[in-house]
């Protein structure tokens, strides 16, 4: 089944993986998600918008704690219907709003379908690193030596729904679902270098539960052995 955090535990024993994730909405989903890969010792980077939605001040001091990374989902030149002055004057408010928590020196562009414009156009006018920031996923991987996968619009490799969400690159494997793509994981097929880009509220805990559930038996039985054993 796809879209099961029991699955994407199958992605975590990859190092060649890094994941990043991009917090739409429903943060609460990034924190389970955070704490999932913190369990397998991953450290991830979680960008969240300055939205309502996504910006959750205790979610992210938590996920900070379990000791992944926070970058800034932007979205400013859709929110400023493609004025440039407002739009990088809504990118450095939002910039010092999540620094307050976390020295963000990563984001990666919010690609709003419904919206003409493509708040990535800001650096043809301004330069993100002027602003502290080190990363723009877009910019700076050179898609070549880096695979990119990503589930956007809960599909994957699926250029019809992934409107902006593309990138240029020689690499052509057949990652049109998790189990082909874990598939060829296990085989060894695929780069050395490999970008995930996972949105969190698309994954259901579903099977996650099914561990509690696994867990609390375990617990009950080991209490009933140990009673047992004391009562010998
Ligand atoms: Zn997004």
């Amino acid at each position: 089944m796809d879209f099961t955090f029991t699955q994407y535990q199958n992605l975590l024993k990859y190092k060649q993986i890094s994941f990043r994730h991009d917090v739409d909405r429903r943060p609460e989903k990034s924190l389970k998600m955070a704490q999932l890969e913190h369990q397998h010792g991953i450290k991830a980077t979680y960008y969240f918008r300055l939205k309502p939605e996504s910006f959750n001040e205790e979610i992210i001091k938590e996920i900070i704690n379990l000791g992944h990374e926070i970058g800034y989902h932007y979205e400013s030149l859709c929110d400023s219907k493609g004025d440039f002055a407002l739009g990088i004057g809504d990118f450095k408010q939002n910039l010092e709003k999540l620094r307050k928590l976390y020295p963000v020196k990563k984001i990666a562009m919010h690609g709003r379908p419904t919206s003409p414009y493509d708040s990535r156009d800001l650096w043809k006018k301004y330069d993100y690193r002027e602003f502290g920031i080190e990363y723009e996923p877009y910019f700076d991987t050179d898609y070549n030596e880096v695979l990119y996968i990503t589930d956007a619009g809960r599909a994957w490799g699926d250029d019809s729904i992934n409107r902006r969400d593309r990138v240029t690159s020689k690499y052509d494997f057949d990652l049109t679902s998790l189990e082909k793509i874990l598939k060829l994981l296990e085989k060894g097929q695929l780069p050395e270098k490999i970008i995930m880009n996972i949105h969190p509220e698309h994954w259901a805990e579903s099977n996650l539960e099914w561990w509690v559930i696994w867990g609390k038996r375990k617990v009950r039985n080991f209490v009933k052995r140990v009673y047992l054993r004391v009562k010998r």
